[in-house]
């Protein structure tokens, strides 16, 4: 409960609005007024919601706000001296990044979930904030409710991070480990998870990898501190994944993955976002649903694994007002200060490895004619590029479905030993140029 019902600033409270009552705003109103005891006992203070800002005021928000807190104008925010942390809940770029500045130029600290908004604007809006000596706190930004901010800024100081990976849009694991379990297709999949709340009406950015590749480039920055434009990193999304390489990789002792992978291999940064197949076995293959994962190795701790969910109402707003309750306390204007967070004074640590230079196993599925000797011209293009093979299923066709009787051909899946990038590309490209092979080759890198 908020502790007082008069509106007085003291030493013993922080005053906080939130601009945006969508599905993150409610949750976080909803920790603060029915949970403010355990806030203020957190804080050494009451954090008392002075007021939430929304565009429609008549539209339900599933909790009861205290008399005079909704208001569908920034300015009762922005021209509120009393009010001393914005929580920015509202989505997109525009206006929500005018809208931070003029809160920090207001004097507000702030606190955010928006990792769009840090990809685009990052450097921009920290600077700013440095320059007026305010803080900006985004724990919620990536993997919602597991606290890898915060881990990998400051719990997991001591250590040269050498490795991050992990599975950070749950929407896309969503859609995998179900067609995995049940055998469905990508479409059905897809309508499914819309139905059940898991994927937006438009779920481009989740399922292409734009999403995870945003999230990889906050971490990266904090762990490795590399100044990455998402766009640079290299990456392929779930979207028309086709569950027959599901089928081949439990076969061959994977699940596939939507892993986001940043590894530090002779001083440079190996970035990538890509459906990969991951060894049965190890914790990351058998993170299910909307779950999200992340396995940081770190020179002196080893590895850790976190396993959360990184998206949805209250797992979400337990970041922002954890965010909120270190703002009140101090504790984020300080790691703010001396981290330097995407600060243009301070070099990069780290460059990125140019793409062709990864390395790595691959899968690759194929369909190639039914003829002795189309098995050796593949193995002669992988050899032509120094790439060895590891393994071959090639099934003696049972059914129509599996041979494509019409153009006799069927499917055939090699798993190479490790490879360049560089070459495992070119090498497709070859193998696709064979006449052997018709349409396409599917190819996925492969993790122990
Ligand atoms: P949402 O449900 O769409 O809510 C957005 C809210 O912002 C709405 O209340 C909307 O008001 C308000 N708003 C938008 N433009 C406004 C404007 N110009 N003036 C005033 N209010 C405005 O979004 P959400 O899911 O809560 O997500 C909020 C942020 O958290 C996003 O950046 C998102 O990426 C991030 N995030 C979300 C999740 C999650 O699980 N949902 C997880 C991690 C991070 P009306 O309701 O009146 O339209």
């Amino acid at each position: 409960m908020n502790a007082t019902s008069t509106k007085q600033k003291s030493s013993d409270r922080t005053n906080v609005a939130i601009i945006g009552m969508g599905t993150v705003g409610a949750g976080v109103a909803r920790l603060l007024i029915d949970h403010g005891d355990r806030t203020a006992r957190h804080a050494g203070k009451t954090i008392w919601l002075s007021k939430a800002v929304v565009r429609d005021l008549s539209k339900p928000r599933g909790i009861d706000l205290p008399e005079g807190v909704l208001t569908d104008s920034i300015d009762d925010v922005l021209n509120d001296p009393e009010i001393d942390v914005v929580i920015q809940l509202m989505g997109g770029l525009s206006p929500a990044r005018e809208v931070m500045l003029r809160a920090m130029e207001a004097g507000k600290d702030i606190v955010t979930a928006n990792k769009a908004l840090l990809a685009e604007h990052g450097a921009e809006l920290f600077t700013r904030a440095r320059e007026l000596g305010r803080s900006i706190a985004f724990e919620a930004a990536v993997a919602g409710g597991i606290p890898i901010i915060a881990n990998i800024s400051q719990c997991l100081s001591a250590n040269q991070i050498e490795s991050l990976e992990g599975i950070l849009n749950g929407t896309s694991n969503f859609i995998v480990s179900q067609m995995d379990e049940k055998g469905a297709g990508y479409d059905e999949t897809v309508k499914r998870a819309q139905e059940l709340g898991y994927a937006e009406a438009d779920p481009a950015m989740d399922v292409d990898g734009t999403d995870a590749a945003q999230k990889l480039a906050i971490l990266s920055h904090l762990a490795f501190g590399a100044t990455v434009d998402w766009r640079d990193i290299p990456r392929n999304g779930i979207d028309g994944l086709d569950p027959a390489d599901l089928v081949y990789a439990r076969q061959l002792g994977y699940r596939i993955k939507l892993l986001a992978t940043a590894r530090l291999v002779d001083g440079e940064l190996e970035l990538s976002v890509a459906p990969t197949l991951v060894a049965i076995g190890t914790p990351m293959a058998e993170v299910r649903d909307a779950f999200n994962a992340i396995r940081v190795v770190g020179d002196a701790v080893g590895p850790v694994f976190y396993h959360g969910l990184g998206a949805g109402q209250m797992p979400t707003a337990s970041a922002v007002v954890a965010d909120v309750i270190d703002t009140a306390v101090g504790r984020t204007p300080i790691t703010f200060e001396t981290l330097e967070y995407f600060s243009v004074e301070r070099p990069p640590r780290t460059a990125q490895r140019d793409v062709d230079r990864l390395r790595g196993r691959y899968y690759l599925r194929l369909r190639v004619a039914n003829d002795p000797g189309t098995l050796a011209a593949i193995a002669g293009v992988l050899s032509s590029h120094s790439i060895s093979i590891a393994s071959v299923i090639q099934h003696e066709p049972k059914s129509k479905d599996e041979a494509n009787a019409a153009e006799n051909t069927v499917p055939l899946v090699i798993m190479t030993h490790e490879a360049s990038e560089g070459a495992a590309s070119r090498a497709t490209t070859d193998i696709e140029a064979l006449p052997a092979i018709s349409g396409q080759v599917v190819r996925m890198p492969v993790r122990e």
